[in-house]
């Protein structure tokens, strides 16, 4: 076999998204793109702000000698200080730039932590649902993924993390507001968690570290709030990137940053530094690392997204579709009507409508709509998910 075994059993894993995108295609090319309702991607639909484009334009112009070469492989030094500054703000402690890593997005930022703190066999545990990329990146680094259920309306299930941390346990990782159902998790249930790691710390001696992915974290609508995940626990690190927010998802930019009372703090760094360059990142874009530095606090207009929520709540539970309306993100993720979520799923394609089965993001008897999406076609899609739940009602 050309392939190593394990890729071959990854890609054969994945078959079944792969087939609906497959199936998704297949159908555009048959009745116009126009008039397939694609739902199923995270891809943010609008344009970027005009301070990112100005930013942009502005570091492509620079030069002079080292504008292009190599650099400190944790990035730019203004590059760090601007994004400390802003996490100062939104965190509510002082973060300086040698608490921050620029990265590949937040895809790079996880795959450097873990390459840095997990030894084989190390257990890193999330909720579910989730994001399942996170189980090819634990995978990277030879550690072992670990789920525990949420509690029905999707926020942390404490007793549930509780049981599951062993001493074997050497990350948490969350995800706030969360892909795929939008929750957003309290400062009550956060500094709870914090106080969890802390005592399972104590009992197994060693550290606990809490990883909190957050590139939904700006993307929050009436009025809701991300707490400041530092303000609950030492041993937190961020991992985010500029993706969803300025919606820059292909030019690969985000940042690590470690609580600047994190006990090895100064060995993590210097791990973090050398994963970044031997993962084969080495750095983090240097022209968006020009840009970023100076679009801090800058996101796209969330009122678009809002309107799509609306346009879907209203039109999902006026069909019977039960769901819990998420406070943050771009998604939703109703219940199904029937246990097989793959085939409730199916019968929505015949309507010519993509969403993507629960089972993908460990969360079965749901499914997830993307709605960074234009919204005449979720006004035109409506009929077709009222038409399906009819046949179970
Ligand atoms: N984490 C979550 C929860 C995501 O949804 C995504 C992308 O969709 C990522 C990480 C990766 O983000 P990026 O593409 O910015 O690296």
């Amino acid at each position: 076999m050309t392939l190593a075994k394990k890729i071959s059993a990854s890609i054969e894993k994945s078959s079944f998204i792969r087939k609906m995108f497959e199936e998704g295609a297949r159908l555009k090319g048959i009745h116009g793109a126009e008039n397939v309702f694609d739902f199923s991607l995270g891809n943010p639909n609008l344009v970027p702000p005009e301070e990112f484009k100005k930013a942009l334009a502005e570091a492509v112009s620079e030069s002079g000698a080292g504008t292009h070469s190599y650099m400190p492989n944790v990035g730019y030094p203004f590059a760090r200080q601007a994004v400390a500054e802003f996490l100062t703000g939104e965190q509510g402690i002082t973060v300086t730039e040698n608490d921050v890593v620029m990265t590949c997005g937040a895809a790079g930022a996880l795959n450097v932590v873990f390459k840095t703190i997990l030894d084989p066999g190390d257990e890193v545990i999330s909720p579910t649902p989730y994001f399942v990329e996170y189980n090819f990146y634990v995978d990277n680094h030879n550690g072992v993924m670990k789920t525990v259920p949420a509690n029905p309306d999707f926020t942390l299930n404490l007793e549930a993390m509780a049981e599951a941390i062993t001493e074997k346990t050497k990350v948490v990782l969350i995800n706030s507001p969360n892909n795929p159902t939008g929750q957003i998790y309290s400062k009550e249930s956060l500094d709870a968690l914090g106080k969890l790691l802390e005592e399972k710390g104590k009992e197994f001696n060693k550290t606990i570290y809490l990883v909190s992915d957050e590139p939904y974290r700006k993307i929050i609508y009436d009025g809701n709030v991300v707490p400041s995940i530092f303000g609950s626990y030492k041993e937190t690190i961020i991992v985010t990137s500029y993706s969803k927010d300025i919606s820059v998802p292909g030019e690969r930019i985000g940042f690590l940053a470690i609580h600047p009372q994190a006990t090895y703090k100064e060995a993590l760094y210097g791990g973090f530094a050398l994963s970044n360059r031997i993962l084969g990142f080495v750095n983090a874009p240097a022209l968006m690392q020009r840009a970023i530095a100076k679009v801090q606090g800058v996101n796209v207009d969330m009122t678009q997204y809002e309107k799509n929520r609306k346009l879907f709540c209203d039109g999902l539970a006026d069909a019977g579709y039960e769901f819990t309306t998420p406070p943050g993100a771009f998604y939703l993720f109703p219940k199904t009507p029937i246990e097989d979520d793959v085939a409730f799923v199916a019968e929505l394609q015949k309507e010519l409508i993509l969403v993507v089965p629960g089972s993908g993001f460990g969360g079965p008897g749901h499914f997830r709509i993307a709605y960074c999406c234009d919204e005449e076609s979720i006004v035109k899609s409506l009929p077709g998910f009222k038409k399906v739940m009819a046949k179970y009602k």
